[in-house]
């Protein structure tokens, strides 16, 4: 049997021919470039996030770089975050001029744990940005409250995280920003690249929407220097139809999800591995990955076992952002974020996509318990 750790084909093969006709609809108008197909997911996305207004942008990675610039944060600025998440975030902070400064993990969860925020402020210090790692979000009450007290922007990583909820509030509607990305492996992905900026004021939203033009309000008039941050009309139109097949396929995703804690219970396994805690504050995890923590410097061997058996599996993230070749001038040394660090060792993503089967699943357990005996 062959398990992908991702599979899109089956998604596509459902909605091809309403996605069609949309595409063809929109070649024929030859407006490609932001207009009513943009406009009316920006309104989808802030209902569905239940934040106040969000601004369609051209990846994930430039919703969070536009955030940062929008709040004038660059040299000088100081913004904490995770060093385990996608490079992206960190990534944003050091292209604006901004030095990152990494905040530990939690151990359970994965995400920034908010007893190690204080610590790292500075009078420099402008923002944080936790990110919502594989579909849970971060512990959102002290980090908001440490933001309040110390006068910080929060910009909410939700790239993992669409529809996620934190005590009842979804992922992106608690900051004053949310990062939301459609690169295709996300939850809602597009047809290419593509993002969503939430925010929390109509200020900062138009303030969004003039930065993704170059600053320019109105045409040819340039108050900020901003980018072409534009989302594609034809991704809008693709992510209107999934949208709407969202909650069905994080449903899926939840109950693929029960199926491996059941799976994994009645193995042999035992302890050898921890399965992906969901926190009591985790109203609504939407598994954007299931991953696991290999125990006993057994993780590479379990990997090599499941591509061996031809199942999909992955490490996100092998190297925590303090110790990549690129932030080597941060100063961080081996052991700075001993959490980050273990996990970076233990963990490894198993396939969790909506369409797999309860007969994958008990493939891959299966395959775990062999490679552990
Ligand atoms: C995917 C991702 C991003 C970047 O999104 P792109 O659309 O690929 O630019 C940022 N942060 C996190 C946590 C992500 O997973």
């Amino acid at each position: 049997m062959q398990v992908p750790l991702l599979d899109l084909k089956g998604q596509f093969a459902a909605l091809k021919p309403e996605i069609m006709k949309e595409i063809e609809e929109l070649c024929d108008s030859q407006m490609f470039i932001l207009g009513p197909k943009v406009a009316a997911l920006e309104t989808e996305i802030a209902a569905y996030s239940r934040a106040n207004g969000a601004c369609g942008v051209s990846s994930g990675s430039d919703a969070l770089l536009i955030s940062l610039m929008v709040e004038g944060i660059g040299a000088g600025d100081e913004v904490i975050t995770t060093p385990f998440t996608f490079f992206a975030t960190a990534g944003a902070i050091a292209r604006v001029g901004a030095k990152p400064v990494f905040a530990d993990i939690d151990p359970e969860t994965f995400n920034i744990n908010p007893a190690k925020i204080e610590a790292k402020i500075t009078p420099r210090t402008r923002a944080v940005i936790p990110v919502h790692l594989f579909g849970q979000t971060a512990e959102m009450d002290p980090i908001l409250e440490i933001a309040r007290a110390h006068n910080l922007i929060v910009i909410e990583d939700a790239a993992q995280a669409i529809g996620a909820e934190y005590k009842g509030r979804r992922a992106g509607s608690m900051g004053n920003y949310g990062c939301f990305s459609f690169f295709p492996s996300k939850n809602l992905g597009g047809f290419g690249d593509g993002g969503m900026v939430t925010a929390d004021s109509p200020e900062r939203v138009e303030k969004l929407k003039i930065f993704r033009n170059h600053g320019m309000n109105p045409k040819y008039y340039h108050h900020f220097v901003g980018g072409n941050f534009r989302l594609a009309a034809l991704q809008a139109a693709v992510l209107s139809i999934k949208l709407k097949h969202l909650d069905s396929w994080t449903a899926a995703r939840q109950k693929n999800a029960e199926e491996y804690r059941r799976l994994f219970a009645a193995s042999a396994i035992g302890e050898k591995v921890a399965l992906p805690v969901k926190a009591s504050f985790s109203s609504r995890h939407i598994y954007n990955q299931f991953s696991i923590l290999v125990k006993d410097g057994k993780r590479d061997a379990v990997k090599a076992a499941l591509q061996a058996a031809g199942i999909g599996c992955d490490i996100y993230y092998p190297v925590p952002l303090h110790m990549q070749e690129c932030f080597a001038s941060l100063g961080y040394r081996k052991g700075d974020l001993p959490v980050s660090e273990a996990v970076a060792d233990e963990i490894l993503a198993l396939p969790i996509y909506p369409e797999s089967t309860t007969e994958m699943r008990e493939y891959v357990v299966a395959t775990i318990e062999t490679a552990l005996k």
